[in-house]
């Protein structure tokens, strides 16, 4: 009983299976979308609006057009008097936007700025990376739990080095731009957040390529292992020795060399290499 009051705010219980902690800062809210340098042409999504905290702030900025998509029905009466009042630059879409076709987004984003919840930020990055990029998305600014944004933006030779952040690099970067106290959401999480700040302006079609998306999770598949063994498990050249320890020695690479010390040109390397194997 005494948990449901705390975690019940307007008649809403927060679901902690959907990543709820809303924000009750609106300086933090604030300070994402002066941050975020919305202009009369951006498009933005916003993934997950909650309760309207960070959409009434990006309604107030100059965009052209906001989508969001949001899970919960629950929470309609939170977003529907804010989409009435919009002025029909907004729109609703209820889903699960790891199955929602984000392609069919008109008019395409050009910005994605959210407060995402933990267990769907890998996979909606690549969502995004894959499909919305190739239609103009060019920013990404994410409020992330701490642990997930380091792995983002981790430099080679560090354990946190992982594809999506690999991938990142090689089509623009990405940096911590604001670590987050707890206390700025309700519920208040157990651990700390990090908003990031992705830009792309390379590579935009990187993410939907299939044999540099096999080569990194082949790669990183066993991280104890040597990337070549790795490797060994599904590319046939691998398998022998010498053609091996000859091709590292040529990329300068060491031949006990693990997947998270190489730098993304390395992989650049690597990549034009299985690309003509594969
Ligand atoms: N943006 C709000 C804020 O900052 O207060 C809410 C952030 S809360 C961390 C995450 C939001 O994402 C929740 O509203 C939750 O219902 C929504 N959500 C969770 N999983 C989702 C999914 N797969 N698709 C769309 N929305 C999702």
């Amino acid at each position: 009983m005494r948990n449901m009051t705390r975690n019940t705010q307007k008649g809403h219980k927060a679901k902690k299976s959907l990543g709820q902690n809303f924000l009750v800062d609106p300086n933090i809210a604030r300070w994402m979308v002066e941050n975020a340098g919305l202009n009369e042409d951006d498009v933005v999504l916003e993934v997950g609006p909650g309760k309207g905290m960070l959409t009434k702030e990006i309604l107030a900025s100059q965009c052209r057009f906001l989508h969001v998509i949001e899970i919960d029905k629950t929470l309609a009466p939170f977003l529907e008097p804010i989409v009435k009042t919009s002025k029909h630059r907004m729109s609703v879409i209820w889903g699960d936007v790891l199955t929602i076709n984000l392609k069919e987004l008109s008019p395409p984003p050009t910005k994605v700025l959210a407060n995402i919840p933990y267990n769907i930020t890998t996979p909606l990055i690549w969502q995004i990376l894959e499909h919305l990029v190739p239609l103009g998305t060019r920013e990404l600014l994410l409020m992330l739990q701490l642990e997930l944004a380091q792995r983002l933006c981790a430099k080679p030779k560090t354990k946190d080095r992982s594809p999506i952040g690999i991938t990142i690099e090689k089509m623009g970067k990405a940096q911590i731009v604001k670590k987050v106290t707890p206390n700025v959401f309700w519920p208040t999480p157990k651990v700390e957040s990090a908003i990031v700040h992705i830009i792309i302006d390379k590579d935009l079609k990187l993410a939907s390529d299939h044999s540099w998306r096999r080569l990194l999770r082949v790669a990183f598949a066993r991280r104890r292992k040597t990337l070549a063994n790795n490797l060994a498990c599904v590319y046939d050249f691998f398998k022998d020795k010498d053609k091996t320890s000859k091709l590292l020695d040529y990329l300068k690479l060491p031949t006990t060399v693990r997947a998270e010390e190489l730098t993304v040109d390395d992989w650049h390397h690597l990549y034009d290499f299985i690309s003509k194997i594969d």
